[in-house]
């Protein structure tokens, strides 16, 4: 995803980048993105640097850590970060930067910005991703998927919500 700063007539600017979410090469196993990635951001410019902020939001298919099925969620992070030129790069010392700094090179007019986009996506990923709070995961026994059906299983059914209660009631 390029941010293109030569578009930028008046800073500070607004504007949204939106671009194939596929191209965005995200996130983690078992997340694959959907459709189209839009990016708003608002730019700053400072001395020789400008600062990003705004919003990612893309479409995912991701899958649930009960059923094992994929399902369809949209991400939206919030994007920090701040593009900062420079005249000799081989004076920067890569490790004392910020992580949300991106260098380039005095005169720069097109800035790659996939990685904080990415990044600012993938903390938005849930630990856990549950397709619905209500899915009933798959049989331990069969491993059937019981959102789409009932096997004859016997299985014994605890909700663990209320193992402290029952651990009271002994
Ligand atoms: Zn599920
Ligand atoms: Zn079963």
């Amino acid at each position: 995803m390029i941010l293109d700063l030569n578009t930028l007539r008046e800073l500070p600017a607004r504007l949204v980048i939106k671009e194939d979410a596929s191209q965005l090469k995200l996130l983690a196993d078992g997340v694959t993105t959907i459709g189209e990635a839009r990016v708003e951001l608002n730019i700053m410019q400072g001395d020789h640097i400008f600062f990003c902020t705004g919003m990612a939001v893309c479409d995912v298919d991701i899958e649930c850590v009960r059923c094992l099925e994929q399902y369809r969620t949209t991400l939206e992070g919030e994007i920090d970060f701040s593009i900062h030129e420079v005249s000799d790069d081989r004076n920067v010392n890569l490790d004392e930067l910020p992580e949300n700094e991106l260098i380039v090179p005095a005169g720069t007019t097109e800035v790659d910005i996939t990685a904080p986009v990415c990044e600012a996506l993938v903390l938005t990923l849930p630990l856990k991703p549950i397709c619905k709070e209500e899915c009933r995961g798959l049989c331990p026994i069969c491993g059937l998927n019981r959102n789409k059906s009932q096997c004859e299983c016997k299985v014994e059914e605890t909700d663990s919500r209320w193992d402290g209660l029952r651990d009271l009631q002994k």
